[in-house]
Order: structure tokens, then C-alpha cells, then sequence
């Protein structure tokens, strides 16, 4: 049983004014210039549990950059498009190295070790891109978070995008290399476009928490009985979030926080404690994986206090 709203805004007021205290804040992301502006101080957090209660503190309703958490939005829509087709252009274990590693490229021929490393989510986007021009793919990317976000203010930091589009030359080295492999079917160019822009989409804590909530109920969400995939896919979502969701840091936040979770370099994170809640939690300073410090923190804390460990106690 979920805890009563009372209780679960408690817990999550303590752990915010815990997180807010501490002079551990971790290291904003500089090699996206523009996400170098993020202020160290910001801290938001959002739970809503099944009957759609929610518990927020912080900066809350403040849009961040949510950069690879949408690789798990569009992962969704990939495996909508293709089904289970798409494991061939990607693979389901976890990398063990950095988010932009282009060491095991050379090693696994070209193919990605799974969707949320930078290049099995341009994979992911190549796979979206097939048949569509940039602007229509990207579209459907916006709407779809929109949708499971409910709420059509959700947008693009243009700015986000630029920058990225300017500076990034190691993703336009792993898309050329996979290029060579045949791993991507369209230009390089257009592919990257696309996923830059993704990855630059804002939304706040509040809208993130919303937009996972099909993953906490068996692809559904509950509020509107909207199901947006079936189980069995939300399930195996979940399952790629735990494994590979954060990285080489995926096993310790497997060890320390005990749920699904997609981080970004935005210092977003969005977690997911199956049948009980969706979380988001932002703090724009990062671990040397480059996954929110403060906000794996305040998970870990929020995961002990409620029992919401997918592992028990
Ligand atoms: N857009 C970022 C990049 O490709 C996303 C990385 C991340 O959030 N871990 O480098």
C-alpha cells in the first residue's frame, strides 16, 4: 500500500530540505555550454503515487533539461514502431563504461549494448527518423511527451539544442562509426538532429513525474485508464531503466536506490517504484558518471523510508 498523502509529502519535504542543506552538490555539466548555466542550487522533487496524489518540494514546476531521461520515451516510441525488430539495431545489457564511450564500438561492430547509452539511443532515433522527415519525427517525439506528460506547454529549449548541435563532436564521431557499420539508415546529419532536439526538451519535476506514471502501472495510467503500452512492455522498460539506466553508475543505483531509473546531464532523474509511484527528482549537479549527485541521494533516502525498494526492506 502506498502511503497516505500526508505522509508521503512529509517524507518528501524532509528529504528536499536535507538535499537543499548539503554542500555536496556534485558538478554541473560544462560540455554542453549551455547546460552550464543550470544554478547548483536548484532542487525539486516530485512523487505521485497511484491514486494520482502528489507530493512535491522544491523547484518543482521548474523546467530543466531532461536530456537522456527522454531516451525513455523513446525507446517506447521505437519499440511502438518496430516492435521487438528494434533489438537488432540495439542491445539490452549494460555497457559498463560512460554514457559517450567509444571504446566498445569498434569491439561490438558498430551495434550499441543497449538504448539509453548515447549511441543505442541515436540508434533508437535513427529507428524513429525511418520514413519521416527530421521535423515530423521530432514532432512526434514532442507530442508524445506532451501526452504521457499531459500537458501541451512541454517544449524545446532551442538553446539546449543549439549548443549541443555546435559542440557535439564525440556523438557525431559514434554516429559516423555506427554509420560505417550500417547500424543507422539515415543521414548522420538529420539522425543527430533529431536527437539533440530530444534530448533538449524541458519539462519540471511535476511533468516528468506525470509522463512516467504508464511505467509504475502496467503501461497505464491510472488517472486517465489511457493505456499507453501493454505490461509486458512496460515491464521490460523498467527492466532496461534498473540495468542500464544510469550508466556505469547503474549498478550502484541499483544497489543504493533499488528501482528503475533514467537519469540525464540535466541532473534530472526519473524513477519508477512499480505499482506504487513515478518520481522525478532535480538537482543539476553531477556524479563523475554523470548522473545526478544530490538526486540519486534523495532517492536512496525516499526509496528507504517508504519500503519502496523493488527488493524489499
Ligand atoms: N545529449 C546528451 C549527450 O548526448 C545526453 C547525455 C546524457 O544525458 N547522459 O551527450
Amino acid at each position: 500500500m502506498t502511503k497516505a498523502q500526508p505522509e508521503l509529502q512529509l517524507v518528501v519535504s524532509e528529504i528536499a530540505e536535507e538535499m537543499r542543506r548539503r554542500p555536496d552538490r556534485g558538478e554541473v555539466a560544462t560540455y554542453i555550454p549551455e547546460l552550464a548555466r543550470a544554478d547548483p542550487q536548484s532542487f525539486g522533487l516530485v512523487v505521485i503515487d497511484a491514486d494520482g496524489h502528489v507530493a512535491a518540494d522544491g523547484d518543482s514546476e521548474t523546467p530543466f533539461s531532461i536530456q537522456s531521461i527522454s531516451k525513455v520515451f523513446t525507446l517506447t516510441l521505437a519499440l511502438g514502431k518496430v516492435g521487438d525488430r528494434l533489438w537488432r539495431r540495439v542491445g539490452r545489457e549494460p555497457s559498463g563504461t560512460a554514457f559517450n564511450s567509444i571504446v566498445q564500438r569498434e569491439r561490438e561492430q558498430g551495434i550499441p549494448r543497449n538504448p539509453f547509452i548515447n549511441a543505442g539511443a541515436i540508434a533508437v532515433t535513427d529507428v524513429i527518423l525511418s520514413g519521416h522527415q527530421p521535423r515530423e519525427a521530432l514532432g512526434e517525439i514532442l507530442r508524445f511527451l506532451q501526452f504521457v506528460g499531459q500537458d501541451t506547454s512541454i517544449t524545446i529549449d532551442e538553446a539546449v539544442a543549439a549548443s549541443e548541435q555546435r559542440t557535439g563532436f564525440r556523438n557525431r564521431a559514434l554516429a559516423n562509426y555506427m554509420k560505417s557499420f550500417g547500424v543507422l539508415e539515415n543521414p548522420v546529419d538529420f539522425t543527430l538532429g533529431v536527437y539533440f532536439h530530444h534530448c533538449a526538451i524541458a519539462m519540471s519535476c511535476r511533468q516528468l513525474a506525470t509522463a512516467g506514471r504508464f511505467l509504475a502501472h502496467l503501461g497505464r495510467n491510472p488517472d486517465t485508464g489511457l493505456s499507453v503500452v501493454q505490461p509486458e512492455r512496460a515491464r521490460r522498460i523498467n527492466a532496461l531503466m534498473l540495468t542500464c539506466g544510469h550508466y556505469d553508475g547503474s549498478g550502484e543505483f541499483a544497489y543504493r536506490v533499488g528501482l528503475p531509473g533514467k537519469s540525464g546531464v540535466g541532473g534530472g532523474i526519473l524513477a519508477i517504484a512499480p505499482g506504487k509511484a513515478s518520481i522525478a527528482v532535480w538537482s543539476p549537479g553531477l556524479d563523475p558518471s554523470g548522473n545526478s549527485h544530490l538526486g540519486r541521494i534523495a532517492l536512496e533516502l525516499l526509496a528507504k523510508r517508504l519500503g519502496w525498494s523493488i527488493f524489499g526492506a
